[in-house]
């Protein structure tokens, strides 16, 4: 987008009138607002505003339009990575779009546009329910609800994209909008897998699930068993029913205290996930993998409000590299690629090596789907080294790196959601939805306002 500097004055006067809280680059609390969780990112937004309100949104983004500026809704900054210079943006922190609200009746769950998944949890656990978050407590349920959402429900559900039932959104030309199957099945399509690319959301209605307990935990070796435990959960996911998701990882955990003492500063092999079943029916889905005699076996009965909380992931802004690809089917040279990149012997630095188990209701096509109504790979492959000095940085770089070209012959596109670097779109979609993304983007936002990570152009 082009801008004369007359507009973009008057348009940022506008936007401190339009928003309370609007810090422009040479205000005190520009510094504190312009990071993203992901800390190894460095964002210089035109401002950073943060609305309190849906009509504070609109006035937002009708201001950065008249001042020629973009606009890049982020809820937490867990992907920013792959989102352009933000020079010629206003960055759009949802945050304060805290609204989380449950009707147990008709089992939905409505909230604000910068809600994380820890505060969906306690909300809804009262009542019985569940919904389907991912690994982490502070991933934001927009970024992950509008890139897909694969969580430890997700072989029996299917993505959180397509169990939303609404959304609420400033479109790109500031008008505000509630948008369903029934007032615009082509937008709604769009946003069940199309990402930000169409508005920013304020409020997003889904599905929830009445699960009160699973059988779920960690069974864990130390890495040098990572060959046989990797070959034998390849294996064994092939044939695992609906009612398992899981993953597994080579882990090297630092020793602080956040990591629990029998894991603290090891080398590992774990895998972990959830059992939707009795628990006679769970111990016999998971014996061939305890047969490998796990160290520490954790998997019993547990409350499903505990799984947000299952993974460890890092709670707070983290510096980290990572790299991600989708998988096809891994056979035994796939599966020694993975562990001589990543596992004992490898010299790798990486902190996390981790293969998620797809398939199930994420491999079908959904009844309600929208743009992502699958993903066509077995296994989402996440690596990431969490690294605060330069140095340490480059290194984690170089071996996220190294593992995803040694997993290269078996890449199929990407899952979005996963990808914190740059990568094309058009890998997380079919072709045709591609193709059909793109109109829906020249439709609501031809001038290109919105800003998203992973950007869908609008059709020529
Ligand atoms: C520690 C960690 C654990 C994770 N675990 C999982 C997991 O278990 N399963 C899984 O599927 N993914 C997981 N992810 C990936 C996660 O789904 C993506 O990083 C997702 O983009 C996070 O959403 P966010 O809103 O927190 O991030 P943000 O970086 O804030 O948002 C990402 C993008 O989403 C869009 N967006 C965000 N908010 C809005 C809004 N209000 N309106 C319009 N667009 C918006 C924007 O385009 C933005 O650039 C994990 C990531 C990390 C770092």
């Amino acid at each position: 987008m082009t801008s004369n500097p007359i507009d973009v004055h008057r348009g940022l006067d506008e936007l401190r009138a339009a928003c309370a809280t609007v810090h422009l680059p040479e205000d005190p609390g520009y510094e504190g607002a312009r990071h993203p969780w992901q800390l190894t990112v460095q964002q210089w937004p035109a401002a950073v505003a943060q609305p309190r309100t849906a009509d504070e949104v609109a006035a937002v983004v009708r201001a950065a339009a008249r001042a020629g500026l973009r606009v890049a809704p982020q809820s937490t900054g867990h992907n920013a990575g792959p989102l352009e210079g933000l020079e010629d943006a206003v960055l759009l922190r949802t945050s304060s779009l805290g609204e989380v609200t449950i009707d147990p009746e008709r089992r939905r769950a409505r909230v604000g546009g910068g809600v994380l998944w820890g505060d969906v949890v306690g909300k809804v656990a009262p009542a019985g329910l569940v919904a389907l978050h991912g690994s982490s407590p502070d991933v934001g349920v927009a970024g992950f609800s509008l890139g897909g959402g694969i969580g430890w429900l997700a072989r029996r559900f299917g993505m959180q994209c397509n169990n939303l039932l609404a959304a609420e959104l400033v479109l790109p030309d500031g008008e505000r909008a509630r948008v369903d199957a029934d007032s615009d099945p082509e937008l709604f399509w769009a946003l069940r897998g199309g990402g930000g690319n169409f508005g920013v959301v304020t409020a997003l209605e889904f599905a929830l699930y009445p699960v009160t307990s699973v059988y779920g935990g960690a069974l864990v070796w130390d890495w040098r068993d990572a060959s046989r435990v990797f070959a034998r959960w390849t294996q064994w996911t092939s044939e695992a029913p609906d009612e398992v998701s899981s993953s597994c990882r080579i882990l090297q955990l630092p020793s602080i205290e956040a990591v629990p003492p029998p894991l603290r500063g090891r080398q590992v092999a774990m895998i972990d996930g959830a059992v939707l079943a009795d628990d006679e029916a769970a111990e016999k889905i998971l014996a061939p993998l305890r047969e490998l005699g796990p160290e520490i076996d954790t998997f019993g009965r547990m409350p499903a409000a505990d799984l947000v909380r299952l993974h460890g992931d890092p709670e707070g802004p983290t510096p980290a590299a990572a790299s991600a690809s989708m998988l096809g089917s891994l056979p035994a040279a796939g599966v020694d690629a993975f562990v001589e990149a990543a596992g004992a012997g490898s010299g790798s630095s990486l902190t996390v090596a981790e293969l998620r188990q797809l398939g199930g209701a994420c491999g079908r096509p959904h009844p309600d789907a929208g743009a992502l109504p699958m993903l066509h790979g077995e296994f989402a492959m996440y690596a990431c080294a969490l690294a605060a000095e330069p140095e340490a940085l480059r290194i984690g770089e170089r071996d996220a790196e190294r593992l995803e070209a040694a997993m290269s012959p078996w890449a199929c596109g990407h899952y979005l959601n996963f990808a914190e670097r740059p990568v094309d779109a058009a890998l997380g979609f079919g072709a045709e939805a591609y193709e059909r993304l793109q109109q829906i983007r020249r439709r609501v936002d031809p001038d290109g306002r919105m800003l998203a990570n992973h950007r869908v152009p609008a059709a020529a």
